[in-house]
């Protein structure tokens, strides 16, 4: 067996290992590796191995920087299967076609500009036609019950606890007369989101893939989250103004649907309007509904007490479809909850909403992701007063508040204590460290082995391991 690592790789984008074992070639995730725009494309659109060659694609969870990059796999000629859990493939349904839309519209704009300084056009990485071809290649696989991809071979999941639908993966490779577990973490949630259930672990792992996006620091405690946002909206509701929350559309806005929704239920939500304006989210809440089989016992509980049996919604949460409902927003008075992608502001409908409400005072921007370096929602966090937005320059007089306690990543502590308990559940000889980028992958891997952990690495881009 050996395993190459192609993305996510003293990074956090891009997510994709390649596993050979028993002659069969693996592909752990196939992510679209974000940065800046040219490097992007070419390495999203230049595979580094021959897609033919590739037998089976296994899928941790429907996030795009795990997801996203499996149109162009087929586009490349890919001829294999996906296996994912259900609620992933449903998703990732979403989110492709969502994916392959941005790539037609990118590709659309550029090619005017080059069309009239007499340019080669673009090609977009991949079209609708490529993402729906993806999906017809989804093979969905219940959590816990291994699944025979190959003579030898076999998969299984278990609950992440990430988002829903996600999974750590074990791959059993019976190899020369002796069975051998990798495991790969997929990315690793935390205890006490809501919705879902808390991430697992697999015994007997030889060789784990870990992922470490935190791992030189920690969140503060997720406990705290509903309070926070029950202290923001009251303050916001006083002053009368709107409260933006630029959030993803899957996962975040979710959980702030629910967390909005119990406070709705206890009566404690002052009387105020709530927009969830983004069409994705609003698929993907719908996707959320058809999952039960992803849900924790609080979640189940607030379906069976509530009278309309919609812990993601309430009477006064407005879930905004089409363009000229979210317009109707920029004009309204009063206070409101406005959440809207992108989450950090890169783009999408919460633009709108900072071009028209962001210069107000009475206005809260409020933050619950992470904000990367040179977005605007980092510019904002860090006290701009103004942004440029579609090539226009608006004030942000808005007061600025910043949830530390929201991740759907463990923090630092949180993945030492799975790495402890994949540890104690069996005898792993080697760990990788991925998906973070380079200085937190290497605070961890020291911690680790300061703590007698085995062989830990943190492998850099293209390398090859025998296993
Ligand atoms: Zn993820």
């Amino acid at each position: 067996m050996n395993i190459e690592f192609w993305g996510a790789a003293r990074t956090v984008t891009g997510s994709m290992h390649l596993v050979e074992a028993n002659g069969r070639r693996i592909l752990l995730d196939c992510g679209i590796y974000h940065g800046r725009r040219k490097k992007a494309y070419e390495r999203n659109k230049n595979l580094p191995f021959d897609a033919e060659s590739i037998d089976a694609v296994i899928l941790s969870h429907a996030h795009i920087d795990h997801s996203g990059n499996l149109p162009t796999l087929i586009r490349s000629g890919y001829k294999g299967e996906i296996y994912s859990t259900s609620a992933t493939r449903d998703l990732a349904a979403h989110m492709l076609l969502d994916s392959a839309h941005i790539q037609e519209s990118d590709a659309r704009r550029e090619n005017r500009y080059r069309q009239k300084a007499g340019k080669t056009l673009f090609e977009p990485l991949y079209v609708e036609d490529d993402a729906i071809e993806t999906l017809e290649r989804f093979i969905t696989i219940p959590y816990e019950q291994p699944h025979q991809v190959f003579p030898g071979i076999q998969v299984s999941f278990i609950e992440a606890g990430h988002m829903l639908g996600s999974a750590s993966v074990a791959l059993d490779v019976d190899e020369v007369g002796q069975t051998r577990r990798l495991v790969f973490s997929g990315d690793i949630g935390r205890k006490g989101i809501p919705i879902l259930r808390d991430p697992r672990t697999f015994a007997n792992a030889d060789y784990v893939i870990m992922e470490s996006t935190y791992g030189s620091r920690d969140h503060d405690r997720a406990e705290e989250s509903q309070d926070y946002l029950y202290r923001t909206v009251n303050r916001c509701c006083r002053k009368g103004g709107k409260l933006l929350i630029p959030s993803f559309a899957v996962g975040r806005t979710q959980e702030l649907a629910y967390r909005l929704n119990l406070m709705w239920e206890a009566g404690e939500l002052p009387p105020i309007d709530v927009y969830v304006d983004t069409p994705l989210g609003v698929k993907a809440t719908d996707v959320y509904k058809l999952h039960p089989e992803c849900y924790d016992a609080q979640m189940l509980r607030q379906m069976e007490v509530e009278k309309d049996g919609d812990p993601l919604g309430f009477e006064r949460l407005t879930y905004t479809r089409s363009a000229d409902e979210s317009r109707a927003l920029n004009d309204l008075d009063g206070a409101a909850i406005i959440i809207a992608p992108s989450g950090m502001c890169t783009g999408g409908r919460i633009m709108h909403h900072l071009i028209h409400h962001g210069g107000k005072t009475d206005t809260t921007i409020f933050f619950v992701g992470y904000q990367a370096n040179g977005t605007t929602g980092r510019k904002i966090l860090e006290g701009a007063k103004k942004v440029r937005i579609y090539g226009t320059e608006y004030p942000i007089r808005a007061k600025i508040r910043k949830g530390a306690s929201y991740s759907a990543h463990a923090g630092r502590k949180e993945l030492i204590d799975w790495a402890e308990t994949v540890l104690d559940k069996g005898s792993p000889k080697r760990f990788f460290l991925v998906h973070g980028e380079e200085d937190a992958a290497r605070s961890l891997a020291g911690e680790l082995t300061g703590r007698g952990f085995p062989s830990v690495e943190v492998p850099e881009r293209g390398s090859r391991y025998e296993l």
